[in-house]
């Protein structure tokens, strides 16, 4: 079976928090610090996008500090954004999703569910749905559907040999994690199935929740998955930047 590495991009960062953001009702009185990623799967020359980041028009609406156009950054690493064939989308929130116009070529690849849920489901246009989501890139999406652009998954499948996609619902009704052989094992971009580290060490939820009993089942599944613990990686813990080998500016090599 191929191996792939697998890069993390921060496009924007450092923002400050209640600790309670990053770990569901605990650490009130601290401050965290977290930053926003896209992932990035190389090898076997084949290169898959997990997540889009965000658009420059949203990043200055909602003036995202230390923010760079994530298809600058990839083009570090010599991934050209407009050529890019696959990208993952993990779930519709606007910090994964409203860069989707980045990637004119791409097919993405989404839980039919999480789709469904946030185009089609009245209740996504609530409030506190509303909040984390973004219009602009929902519709661009919806322009796709019924091309070969937009594939919708139905729970857990291979995308490319090697790269599983993994039904993991509790964050959002039907986000997914990305499964990857790489030479340690199997690895995991957990995205926001946990903000930090310290959410799968502690068994311990981040924050948006919405279903927490399936929320703990996500974590057996992808503690059974994974060849080690230390190869689930967060959304957004800035320990992805610090404690692992950087490759260029703003990107690290997770393994
Ligand atoms: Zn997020």
């Amino acid at each position: 079976m191929p191996q792939y590495e697998i890069y993390a991009i921060r496009y924007a960062g450092p923002f400050t928090s209640s600790g309670a953001f990053l770990m569901w009702h605990k650490d009130w009185e601290k401050t965290e610090k977290r930053n926003y990623y896209i992932w990035c799967i190389k090898g076997a020359g084949e290169t898959v996008i997990v997540d889009a980041g965000v658009a420059p028009e949203l990043a200055n609406k909602k003036y995202l500090s230390g923010y760079v156009n994530p298809a600058e950054i990839l083009s570090r690493i010599e991934v050209k954004a407009d050529e890019v064939r696959h990208v993952i989308i993990t779930h519709i929130h606007w910090d994964h999703t409203s860069g989707v116009e980045l990637f004119p070529k791409a097919t993405f690849y989404i839980q039919d569910e999480e789709y469904r849920f946030w185009l089609k489901n009245p209740i996504a246009r609530r409030p506190c749905f509303e909040y984390v989501s973004d219009k602009t890139s929902q519709d661009y999406l919806a322009s796709l559907e019924g091309t070969d652009r937009l594939s919708l998954l139905k729970g857990d499948q291979t995308i490319l040999s090697g790269i599983e996609c993994l039904l993991s619902p509790g964050h959002t009704v039907a986000l997914q994690a990305v499964a990857v052989n790489t030479a340690k094992g199997v690895a995991i971009i957990g995205s926001d199935c946990a903000h930090i580290f310290r959410n799968y060490r502690e068994d311990w939820p981040s924050s948006l929740i919405v279903d927490l009993v399936g929320w703990m089942r996500t974590y057996d599944n992808l503690r059974a998955k994974a060849s080690s613990l230390d190869l689930i990686f967060p959304g957004h813990d800035p320990l992805m930047s610090q404690n692992y080998p950087e490759v260029a500016q703003g990107i690290t090599r997770l393994v």
